[in-house]
């Protein structure tokens, strides 16, 4: 058996944030996550200026690919409204791999299934055992599972539903545009170049309000992947897109059980107005960690709940 000071389950911007810092006030961590990286993640890859800042790290430092907006194309109810603003796209392939990396950590790939407490301790599988173990898993994260399910129920009206789909194109358009409501969607679709020649399309919308008009995802989907074809924004449909759920910031009950933490989506933190969860994900990874070593208490207060203001003053945050 290995045992640490901590086990970390995902690799994902939330526990790959906590492993950073950790690694810096010199713990013992270990992550682990199901999947090898670099792994493909589903994700328009959008990140503001906040979370470049939270990382420690110029936009000009940043080893991959990203393409900066220096204006959001909003389409609201067939009304075209440019937002100037300072918003960036990362791939999620390149991004979170090299925040992994970046953390300097020992990451084992391996799939958790059986959390139990033995003493003061946690036992992970009958092969770690950690003394403070973190839930970055994501929507499904295990920790989350065993030890909040009771404690934090999720709201099924802050579920969303999500398609997208990222691949190669010529198309030589760097806009990135956002659709609010179109088609009677209960959310927004998504246009967003980033570097060399990739794109990535998606849409996403509540869950709740979908089921209540009895429609299905993948109808949005098709009425969007045309409309884009009429506006030549694509040469030719996409293939099939993946598809995704997770949640909308949800206050209240505890992200914590004694030495249990929960971060990133694993808690539910992506913002009410946007989705945005990287930036969320990162900042909950660096109050985890800030909660480990100095054993005080873990609250999410100081994370935005909002993506709008960020996006309209980029320069305040
Ligand atoms: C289609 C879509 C588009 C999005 N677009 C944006 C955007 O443009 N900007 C933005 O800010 N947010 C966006 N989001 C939200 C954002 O992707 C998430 O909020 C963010 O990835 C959360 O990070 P995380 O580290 O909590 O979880 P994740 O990034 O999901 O990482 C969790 C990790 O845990 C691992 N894991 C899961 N289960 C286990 C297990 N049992 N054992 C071991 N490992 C496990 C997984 O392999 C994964 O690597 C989008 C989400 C979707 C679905």
């Amino acid at each position: 058996m290995i045992s640490t000071d901590v086990v970390i389950v995902g690799g994902g911007p939330a526990g790959s944030t906590t492993a950073w810092k950790l690694r810096q006030a010199d713990l013992d961590v270990m992550v682990l996550d199901k999947t090898a990286f670099p792994r493909l993640k589903l994700c328009a890859g959008w990140i503001t200026p906040r979370v470049l800042k939270k990382l420690e790290i110029a936009e000009e430092d940043y080893p991959g690919g990203m393409v900066r907006f220096r204006t959001l194309h909003f389409h609201v109810y067939g009304v075209s409204i440019p937002v100037l603003t300072r918003q960036f796209s990362i791939r999620r392939i390149e991004f979170d791999n090299w925040l992994l990396d970046r953390a300097g950590l020992p990451v084992r790939q391996h799939q958790v299934r059986h959390i139990e407490r033995e003493g003061d301790n946690f036992i992970v599988d009958g092969l770690f055992r950690c003394r403070w173990l973190v839930g970055a898993g994501g929507t499904n994260c295990p920790v989350y599972r065993v030890f909040f399910k009771g404690l934090r129920p999720r709201e099924k009206r802050k579920q969303i539903v999500s398609m997208e789909l990222e691949f190669q194109t010529d198309l030589l358009t760097e806009k990135c545009h956002l659709w609010f409501f179109r088609h009677g969607l209960p959310g927004y679709a998504w246009y967003v170049p980033k570097k060399n020649g990739w794109l990535n399309i998606g849409l996403g919308g509540s869950h709740q309000s979908m089921k209540a008009k009895g429609q299905d995802i993948r109808e949005y989907w098709q009425l969007f992947t045309e409309s884009l074809m009429k506006k030549k924004l694509l040469t030719a449909l996409p293939p099939e897109p993946g598809a995704c759920s997770y949640y909308l910031r949800q206050d209240g009950p505890t992200v914590q059980d004694g030495r249990v933490l929960l971060a990133g989506d694993a808690a539910g933190l992506a913002t009410l107005d946007m989705g945005e969860g990287i930036g969320p994900a990162i900042e909950s990874g660096l109050l985890a960690a800030e909660t480990i070593v100095q054993d005080v208490p873990l609250s999410f207060e100081s994370i935005p709940r909002y993506s709008l203001p960020g996006i309209l003053f980029p320069w305040k945050r």
